[in-house]
This record gives structure tokens, C-alpha cells and sequence, in this order.
């Protein structure tokens, strides 16, 4: 025995039954091939001893659900390893709950593997563990707090949380039902969000659908069974113009594939309770999608001319271009709606196999790192080589830490959070064609303060797509919001603070009118 967990030594290590000990190593052993396949750097030996660790960490432990414990760190490493992940995260992913549930202690963990992964550990444990003490909203929010914190300190915490999150859900009818629609709402509100903006586009909608049904069960039924009438007519349109489009694309030879998805369950319902959808299936354009993929930049472009030779876009609402202007989070893809069959409209999304991944796989980590490091992608080998640390200098996390600091009170401190940072957003540009992401029903003075703080003081009026508009006027998607100064400084209205969205605009106003008066 070459580990150091003084409590366990005497219990040795007993292994579980032989049927499911010899499926999961192989599983492991299977996944450890994967590292080393995209990352050669991977110190696999590492990863190995972290395996013995965990399974000795949590010998004769089992899960709710009556499984060895040992099944829910093999979960969250394979979703690491889906992902990608560095070295450092992915011993970390086995030994996330080690302390908590199992019997190592963080000296153990120290001891065997070095600062880095103990901090990592540490992190998601401290996230985990107020959590489970109490289900009252103050701690709920405390935690969140915490997070917010450990998250600044290094984002690989999030990762692992996310991970370990995705397989609580799936596990999660053997837990009490107060509890199932407290990790459902919880995931909903603060995961789920969490995932969208660190551009892991594929993570949002796996939570949002597997926390959907035990967050809001009535409305969860209602939507599968309206929209499984509505899909059968939508899906041989779709059938059709996948044929279509391949068959020209090969003609032409654009090498491609071609998919169709339908519109997640919890995404397609938010759409349908929005006031000016109400639950009228035919306005939901993107109920059905296609997904053409082919292999580079210019192809894309290509492929967007032959897809609209074929079916018309649709004028006004037709083409948003997130390749040459990727969204804030990083995502990058050509979204077309076109007249498909019968006059229904679809929406075609076009991208290269790589920006795929990236919003499938969450490939989106590295390229978070790599944003704040330098323009070109960075690979977890260079994380594994000691290249760079994980930076925290985004500025969303930045903002989340500062609040953290200033807003005392537990509510307004949630409130924040939620709808500054986590909210659904909308998308906006400025005349120079620079995108800002906002809130939803966010105003041109929480645009105005987006741009800049000081812009609040210079306030005159307003346009969106160059018409004026009321500053209290709710801003909708790829609208392009210009802000007219005054020459002179300006205090801003009283009334400003009613009709703005973000903390930062409130906070700004109030700044400028405490200053001016
Ligand atoms: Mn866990």
C-alpha cells in the first residue's frame, strides 16, 4: 500500500463485486486512452493513482441509489474527459468528494498531490458543503457567495461542480422530493446560467432538460405533449430540406453534414410563455433546426449562398452572422431563417465541425483560458505544460466578485447575480457593429452604462435601429442601439433607477444624482 490515509490503512482496500469492479476499470482504462490521446502531456500515471486513491477513499460507500459511490467520481471524470480537461482537473474530478463523502482528509490529498489539486478539492468541497447543511435561501445564497469567490480564484472549480452537477441530476429520483426540486430549481437558476456563459452551450440545455421535469412537472408534460403533435408535421419538412441541402452541397463538393435537432424541451417552453409567442407553436421558428457542418471558415460562407439558392431568408429576421461577429461568450455560427416547406419557417445553422465541438464539448474552456492569454486557441497540454494558469480576469467574474464584496444584503446580493450576470440575455450591437450583451428587457441607459460608466452622465436620447426611442424602451435581440450625447455633463432622471434592468446602471444613477446633488 503506497498511500498515506491514516483512517483507512486498517480497513485495507476492499474491493466491490467483481462484475462491477471489472466494467468500471475498463471504462477507465478506456477513458485514460482518450487523454492521452488529446493531450500526450497528460501525466497518466498521476491520473492513475488518483483512481486507486478515490476507490480507496470510498471503499464500502454507496450511493442513494444503492450503487458503489465510487460510480458517481468515474461519472464526473468521463464528462471531464469529454471535455478535455487538463491533468490537474481531471485527478481533481476523482477526488472531488473524497473529503466530503469519503475518508481522505486534505493533508492526504496534499500529501499525495501537491497544492493545486488540493485547492481544486477544497473548492468544490466548500461549494458543496454549505449547500448540504441547510435548505434555507440564506445559505443557499452564502454558497453561492463562496462560489463566487473559489470561481475567481481558478474557473476550473466551475468545471468540476458542472460536471458533478449533470450526473446528481441524472441520479436524482432517489433523493426526497423537496430535495429533487430544490437541485432542479437551484440548477436552473444558477448552473445552468453558469454553463451558458462560460460557453458551454450543449452543458445549459443537458441541465436544463434534466432538471426540467422535477423543477415544474405540470408544465414539463404539457410541453412534451403539445409539442410531440407539432414535430410530426415539422419533421418530415425538415427530412425534406436535409436531403435537399446535402444533396447540393455534394454536388457542389462542399464536404458536409448535415443534422437536424429539435428545440430542447425547457428552451422551447420559455419560448412559448414569452407574452408575443403565447403558446402559438407557428411563431417558434427554431423549433426545428438544421445544422449544416463543414470544414472550414469560407466553406460556411458557401454553403450559406447554396442554402438560400434552395429556400429564401426571410427578410428582415434572416441572417444573423455570429462567425464574423461571435457572441460574447464565444459562440460562432451562421443562424439563417428561411421559408422552409409548406411555408414554414426553419432555421439553418451553419458552422465549421471545430466550432461544433466547441459548443458541444465545451472545448469553450480552453478557449475561455486562451481569450484572456492571447487570440489563438490554447490546448490542455499547454495548461499541462505550466504555460499559464487559469486566469481570472473575466469580466463577468470580476464584476460577480466585486458585488460579492459590496452588496451585504443576501437578497439584493441574489437579485445581482441573477439578473446582471445570469439572466437570459439578448444580444445588442452599437453603430460600429460591436456586440453588447444584456439582460433581457434591458434599457438604451443599461446599454449606455455598458459601454461605459461615464456615459451615464451624457445622456440625451436614444435610437434603436436608428429611430428614437424612450430611454425607459425595452431593447430586443440584434437591435443596434445608439446612444446621442449631450455636450454637456447631464444628471441622469430620478425615475431612471425604475425602468433600468442591471445593477451596474442603477448603481451608476445613483452615484451621479448622491454626487450632483
Ligand atoms: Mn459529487
Amino acid at each position: 500500500m503506497f498511500f498515506k490515509i491514516d483512517k483507512l490503512e486498517s480497513v485495507g482496500h476492499r474491493r466491490p463485486e467483481n462484475y462491477y469492479n471489472k466494467i468500471m476499470e475498463k471504462e477507465f482504462d478506456q477513458l485514460l486512452d482518450k487523454v492521452g490521446k488529446y493531450n500526450p502531456k497528460a501525466d497518466i500515471n498521476k491520473i492513475k493513482i488518483a483512481w486507486k486513491f478515490a476507490k480507496l477513499a470510498h471503499t464500502d460507500q454507496k450511493r442513494l441509489s444503492g450503487d458503489f459511490y465510487i460510480i458517481h467520481p468515474l461519472a464526473v471524470f468521463r464528462i471531464l474527459v469529454n471535455w478535455e480537461l487538463d491533468t490537474t482537473t481531471l485527478i481533481a474530478g476523482l477526488l472531488h468528494d473524497t473529503i466530503e463523502e469519503g475518508g481522505a482528509t486534505k493533508e492526504d490529498i496534499f500529501k499525495n498531490f501537491g497544492e493545486e489539486v488540493t485547492e481544486l478539492v477544497e473548492g468544490v468541497t466548500k461549494v458543496t458543503n454549505l449547500r448540504l447543511k441547510d435548505d434555507k435561501r440564506e445559505e443557499f445564497i452564502e454558497s453561492l457567495r463562496k462560489m463566487i469567490l473559489v470561481m475567481a480564484r481558478d474557473l476550473r472549480v466551475v468545471f468540476i461542480k458542472l460536471a458533478d452537477r449533470i450526473h446528481n441530476l441524472e441520479t436524482l429520483e432517489y433523493l426526497s422530493p423537496e430535495n429533487q426540486i430544490r437541485n432542479a430549481i437551484e440548477t436552473l437558476e444558477i448552473y445552468a446560467p453558469l454553463a451558458e456563459r462560460l460557453d458551454m452551450g450543449e452543458v445549459k440545455r443537458i441541465l436544463e432538460d434534466l432538471a426540467f421535469p422535477y423543477a415544474y412537472a405540470t408544465e414539463y408534460e404539457k410541453v412534451k405533449r403539445l409539442s410531440s403533435k407539432y414535430y410530426i408535421g415539422a419533421s418530415e419538412d425538415t427530412w425534406v430540406m436535409k436531403k435537399n441541402i446535402s444533396n447540393l452541397l455534394k454536388r457542389e463538393k462542399v464536404i458536409s453534414k448535415v443534422d437536424s435537432r429539435k428545440k430542447h424541451l425547457y428552451s422551447l417552453w420559455k419560448k412559448l410563455e414569452r407574452p408575443n409567442i403565447a403558446w402559438n407553436f407557428s411563431k417558434v421558428n427554431d423549433i426545428v433546426a438544421l445544422r449544416v457542418l463543414v470544414n472550414d471558415v469560407k466553406e460556411c460562407y458557401i454553403a450559406l449562398g447554396l442554402v438560400h439558392s434552395l429556400y429564401k431568408p426571410i427578410p428582415h429576421i434572416g441572417i444573423s452572422d455570429f462567425i464574423a461577429q461571435p457572441k460574447p461568450n464565444g459562440y460562432k455560427s451562421i443562424h439563417t431563417k428561411v421559408f422552409g416547406p409548406h411555408g414554414r419557417i426553419a432555421e439553418v445553422q451553419i458552422r465549421t465541425f471545430q466550432m461544433h465541438e466547441e459548443d458541444e464539448k465545451g472545448m469553450s474552456a480552453h478557449w475561455m483560458l486562451s481569450m484572456i492569454k492571447n487570440e489563438k486557441g490554447v490546448t490542455s497540454t499547454e495548461i499541462d505544460e505550466g504555460k499559464w494558469k487559469i486566469a481570472k480576469n473575466i469580466t463577468w467574474v470580476k464584476q460577480l466578485v466585486e458585488w460579492q464584496d459590496q452588496i451585504r444584503d443576501s437578497e439584493e446580493f441574489l437579485k445581482a447575480v441573477k439578473l446582471d450576470t445570469l439572466a437570459e440575455r439578448i444580444l445588442v450591437f452599437s453603430p460600429k457593429g460591436d456586440i453588447y450583451d444584456l439582460p433581457r428587457n434591458a434599457t438604451p441607459v443599461d446599454f449606455a452604462c455598458s459601454v461605459h460608466t461615464k456615459l451615464v452622465n451624457y445622456i440625451k436620447s436614444a435610437k434603436a435601429d436608428g429611430r428614437i426611442v424612450p430611454l425607459y424602451y425595452q431593447l430586443t435581440n440584434g437591435q443596434v442601439v445608439e446612444i446621442i450625447k449631450s455636450r454637456n455633463p447631464r444628471k441622469p432622471g430620478k425615475d431612471w433607477t425604475e425602468f433600468v434592468v442591471t445593477n451596474l446602471a442603477k448603481k451608476e444613477i445613483r452615484k451621479s444624482l448622491e454626487l450632483t446633488k
